[in-house]
């Protein structure tokens, strides 16, 4: 029988550990369960959430509603060419568990996106990036419901809208689709992606450069860089990094010689919030219950006890300094809900 819990603590749900309530609390693992809970949300006139694994996201309040957990299961092999495989993913299917299946089974395109966390069915909202790579390059369409209709539609890759950290389900289809199924092509001959952080120099500590030994070399990186939600609660980048016209960057370096940046076209750079943050004096700082961490300046966390608006007040101290001190919006990666 399917049951939907009523009155929840969404604690455990969400990686930033918020004790925020969810009238109630629908995990479905079949697209007819999804329909069920909508189908409830509807009779009672309440508006629907959807949380996948909760890394992404900050609960600013109680949600009175209903909370959709879409944890639909599945690997499907859909189709096979001399070059590549294309496969039709579960949204509930934990990230890091399809990037293990891709390497395990020789085929390339995620390797770099390992020990992401989260589940298959938020990869597309912001396009889930890291090392020079986007889930973006690997996917074919997304499978979802429309809330309002309660259709199922399909979106091909250019109708997602991708971007950095971005796409239409974080534009115009906010809150507005369930996603049930991602589909994604693999590559039999893959094209390595190695420039980008201190990926090269981690692999050559292990030897040979292949789809296993890059899932090592990141998997490496990111325990030592990256605090674990389970000791203490964080979601990640906070924050975008910014992407600022030349002209600005180039004032800004005469003040500060150091500056990173990376190239993004003949007009803009995109420079590391985190160092900003840094350079702004915030990083390690403790305000209450939460904090920016003292390794990556990227990322908030809650020490414990902290509420989504404590850690809204931090957002926006640092947001403020970095405008005054930089001229630069920081932009937030993480979603409000
Ligand atoms: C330690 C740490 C490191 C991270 N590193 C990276 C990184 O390197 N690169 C990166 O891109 N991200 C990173 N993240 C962020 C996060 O892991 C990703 O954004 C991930 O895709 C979120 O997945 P989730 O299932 O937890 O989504 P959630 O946090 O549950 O949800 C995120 C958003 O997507 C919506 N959503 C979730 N599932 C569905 C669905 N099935 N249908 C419709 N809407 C849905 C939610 O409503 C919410 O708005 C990191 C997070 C942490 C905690």
């Amino acid at each position: 029988m399917f049951v939907i819990k009523k009155d929840i603590s969404l604690k455990p749900y969400n990686t930033f550990g918020i004790d925020a309530s969810a009238s109630y609390y629908a995990k479905a693992n079949t697209v007819e369960k999804v329909l069920y809970a909508i189908n409830f949300a509807s009779y009672n006139k309440l508006p629907v959430f959807i949380i996948g694994g909760g890394s992404n996201v900050l609960l600013t309040q109680n949600l009175e509603g209903v909370v959709i957990n879409p944890v639909i299961q599945g690997i499907q092999l859909h189709q096979d060419d001399e070059n590549e495989m294309v496969f039709r993913v579960g949204a509930g299917v934990v990230w890091d568990k399809f990037v293990e299946f891709a390497v395990n089974n020789n085929l390339g395109g995620v390797e770099n996106l390992s020990h992401i966390p989260g589940l298959v069915g938020a990869a597309p909202i912001q396009n889930i990036g890291a090392y020079g790579v986007e889930a973006k390059d690997t996917i074919v369409k997304v499978e979802a419901i429309e809330l309002a209709t309660r259709k199922l539609i399909e979106l091909n890759a250019t109708e997602c809208e991708f971007g950095y950290r971005d796409s239409i389900f974080k534009r115009q289809q906010k809150g507005k689709l369930v996603i049930t199924h991602v589909w994604f092509k693999l590559f039999k001959k893959p094209k390595f992606v190695l420039e980008y952080g201190n990926l090269a120099d981690e692999l050559k500590k292990l030897g040979e450069v292949s789809l296993q030994n890059i899932r090592k070399a990141v998997i490496s990186i990111r325990t030592q860089k990256l605090p674990d939600p389970a000791v203490i609660g964080n979601a990640g980048s906070f924050f975008k990094n910014p992407e600022v016209a030349i002209s600005h960057f180039e004032t800004l370096k005469q003040r500060y010689p150091d500056i990173p940046s990376f190239p993004l076209s003949s007009e803009f750079v995109k420079i590391p919030a985190g160092w900003l943050i840094e350079k702004a004096g915030w990083k390690g700082k403790r305000i209450g219950n939460c904090g920016v961490h003292d390794k990556q300046a990227l990322v908030l966390v809650n020490y414990g006890g902290a509420t989504g608006s404590d850690i809204l007040e931090l957002a926006a101290g640092i947001q403020q300094s970095i405008k005054e001190l930089f001229g630069i919006e920081l932009e937030r990666e993480v979603n409000l809900l």
